[in-house]
């Protein structure tokens, strides 16, 4: 896919075309995967029907909630986003980067070729076309590219969906990562109620829609569309104030709100789990029973997790305070030295998914009601 985006003039897309969209990526060779209702959860899967989609669902967010609700139409995007993100497959939780196998004639190594399945992910929303572009620049922007990330990543073919209405959890707009898709996708939609406003951002999403079954934009949908992107903006009412945000944090380690918040947080990784940004993983060895057959495994880990910071003379962060001081310090602020970025996008999954409603939009307003004196020259 094409991360930058070109103007291209929108046209209207009926509904009941979507599935030829969904069976013309499917002939092409990608793996469709799209929104469904799992446990009660709105979550990414495989998808081969426009019927799988959560047509007539919506989810309803505040800190420590989730819960889904029938809306009064027909919708198929009615909702924001849940605790799944598309890093679980550009990402994998769980990699095999090497094996070995014990044979007669010795140890035998091999490093499994990455896996270059096309993936196509239908109903990316903004703030996760905004993650895309931070692991972007994690895995494949420094000298040391990640195979296995770049292999999926570069067959990728995106298809966002602009959201027509917020969460309570949603900030976004703090973080100008939404709730409008700018960049990055090769297909971009906005829903209504008999079609989709439809604008192509690369050669290869114009040369898909050049295949469907599309109608000019009429004056009344263009309005329409420009409504409902609007009312996603108009609900949200969640900010966070990122005015000087590094420094304000790393100039206050020793915020007696870290010891406040460390006293509730159960350092359980959800947070980080659902984060799309979050990339900590640890590589370990497990072999069969007969110790015959070893893989190399790559996992997703947490800043949250004790033994993350463990190193040759114990553990670095050992109360749960210095981890979550970590994660915040980290992701809003040592990141943007790292990566030239915030590593938040504003999507609130931290914040609905914490089983105990920490909210880091109000642990930043906490620090920064309370600030202590910047040392000299600013924190590095
Ligand atoms: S820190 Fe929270 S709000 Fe920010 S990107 Fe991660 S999950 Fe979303
Ligand atoms: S902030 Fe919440 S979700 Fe994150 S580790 Fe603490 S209790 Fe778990």
């Amino acid at each position: 896919m094409n991360p930058e985006t070109t103007e291209t003039e929108c046209v209207f897309f009926p509904k009941i075309e979507l599935q030829s969209l969904i069976t013309l990526l499917v002939g092409d060779g990608y793996h469709v995967v799209g929104p469904t209702i799992d446990q009660a959860a709105i979550v990414y899967d495989k998808i081969t029907s426009v019927d799988q989609l959560p047509r007539g669902w919506t989810d309803q967010q505040e800190a420590a909630k989730y819960r889904l609700e029938r809306r009064d139409d027909d919708a198929l995007f009615g909702f924001v986003v849940g605790p799944h993100s598309w890093k679980k497959y550009l990402f994998p939780p769980l990699t095999t980067v090497a094996s070995a196998q014990k044979t007669e004639s010795g140890w035998q190594m091999q490093t499994p070729e990455p896996d270059t399945t096309k993936y196509a992910f239908l109903g990316v929303r903004a703030c996760e076309l905004a993650a895309i572009a931070i692991q972007d620049r994690v895995f494949t922007g420094g000298p040391y590219v990640d195979p296995v990330y770049k292999a999926r990543r570069s067959n990728a073919f995106i298809i966002a969906v602009n959201c027509a209405q917020s969460a309570s959890t949603c900030f976004c707009t703090s973080m100008n990562t939404g709730p409008k898709c700018s960049s990055g996708f090769d297909l971009a939609l906005t829903e209504l109620e008999d079609g989709f406003e439809v604008e192509s951002g690369s050669d290869i999403g114009a040369a898909v829609l050049g295949r469907l079954t599309t109608q000019s934009l009429t004056a009344e949908h263009s309005t329409m569309a420009a409504a409902a992107r609007q009312q996603a903006v108009d609900q949200q009412t969640k900010q966070l104030n990122t005015e000087g945000i590094r420094d304000l944090l790393l100039g206050n380690l020793d915020h007696p709100r870290w010891k406040d918040v460390g006293d509730i947080c159960l350092g359980c990784t959800n947070c980080t789990m659902v984060c799309p940004t979050c990339f900590c993983s640890s590589v370990e060895e497990v072999s069969d029973l007969a110790n015959e057959n070893v893989e190399r495994q790559r996992h997703w880990d947490s800043c949250f997790n004790l033994s993350y910071s463990s190193m040759s003379h114990g553990t670095t962060r050992n109360t749960i305070a210095s981890r979550y001081r970590q994660w915040l310090t980290h992701k809003l602020g040592s990141w943007e030295n790292q990566f030239g970025t915030s590593g938040c996008v504003g999507c609130g999954r931290c914040i609905t998914w914490c089983p105990v409603g920490i909210d880091l939009t109000e642990e930043v307003a906490a620090i920064r009601g309370d600030a202590a004196p910047k040392p000299p020259g600013g924190a590095a």
